[in-house]
């Protein structure tokens, strides 16, 4: 019996009331996260982007979930479990299919008619079985004018099979859409991939973005991105940009492109809407 007792205090010790409530609340967080996709409590927010001389030119979509009692969730704490549940296939249309429409309700705008919109896409999601195609149903159902929608991917999609994430970019890009490489910087793979894959932005991650002023490493780390995405002709957006004098000091050194609280916060499309329009 004491030999009982210590080993399932053991057991006790291994597997302690805080791992047995974080296991909990994760299932708990998948269990609201199926509501959530039946009941469809998504809500895309928009941020800014902005060009050299401060005028919008895009956003980013970003979503938000509205849980019941957690109020809004932060993407971060989510993506995940939508990815490792297989959720994300579905969510992920229904985020695509939400951007589409809002391009087709701004198409006839005089100034939101300018805009593009940039939407991310999760390496899961794109590596799916029949990603092409559930996106050319989206833009069948919506008939977006696609060559204002930019897809955001991450350098993590690119380690295996660079092959058909390729042919999947050419698939799309003959319908206009281009592509950013989000987070770039960030990710571990070597820089082989961006001659071969049919890139049109490079993103600089905000980690660099927000440290150009304060640290000699990440500025040349930021200089030198702006550089390469020039060489290879690529666009070039920073990221996270907080504050006046990273702007400026990014304009010094030839990026043209920014997004960040200094120019808004993402908003939900009717605030945005009036803070463009008014
Ligand atoms: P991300 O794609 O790198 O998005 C940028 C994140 O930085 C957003 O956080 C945005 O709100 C935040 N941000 C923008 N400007 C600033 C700034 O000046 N300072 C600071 N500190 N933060 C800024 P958010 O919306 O919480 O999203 C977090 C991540 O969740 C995103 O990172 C992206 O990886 C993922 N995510 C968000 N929406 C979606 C989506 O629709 N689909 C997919 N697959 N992932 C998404
Ligand atoms: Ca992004
Ligand atoms: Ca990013
Ligand atoms: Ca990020």
């Amino acid at each position: 019996l004491s030999q009982a007792k210590a080993s399932g205090r053991q057991v006790l010790r291994f597997f302690n009331p805080h791992m047995q409530a974080q296991l909990l609340a994760r299932v708990r967080l998948e269990a609201d996260l199926r509501q959530a996709v039946i009941f469809k409590q998504w809500e895309l927010h928009y941020q800014p982007q902005v060009d050299a001389h401060g005028e919008l030119t895009g956003v980013e979509a970003l979503l938000r979930w509205h849980h019941a009692e957690h109020g809004l969730v932060s993407p971060d704490e989510f993506i995940p479990l939508l990815e490792s549940s297989g959720l994300i296939t579905e969510v992920g249309e229904w985020i695509l299919e939400q951007a589409c429409h809002q391009l087709l309700a701004w198409s006839t705008h005089p100034r939101l008619g300018r805009l593009t919109i940039s939407v991310n896409i999760s390496p899961v999601q794109f590596r799916e079985a029949g990603f092409v195609e559930r996106v050319e149903s989206v833009f069948a159902r919506v008939q977006a004018p696609l060559t204002k929608l930019k897809l955001e991917v991450t350098e993590s999609l690119f380690v295996e099979a660079p092959e058909n994430v390729r042919e999947t970019m050419l698939r799309l890009k003959r319908r206009g859409v281009r592509f950013s490489l989000d987070d770039f910087g960030t990710g571990y793979s070597s820089l082989a991939y961006l001659a071969k894959l049919p890139l049109d932005q490079l993103k600089i991650d905000q980690s660099f973005v927000q440290q150009v002023l304060t640290s000699d490493a990440n500025a040349a780390i930021v200089e030198s991105t702006i550089a390469l995405a020039e060489s290879l002709s690529l666009e070039v957006i920073a990221e996270g940009v907080e504050m006046r004098a990273q702007y400026e000091w990014l304009r010094a050194h030839g990026c043209l492109a920014y997004q960040g609280y200094l120019f808004g916060r993402p908003v939900p499309v009717a605030l945005f809407e009036e803070q463009v329009l008014t």
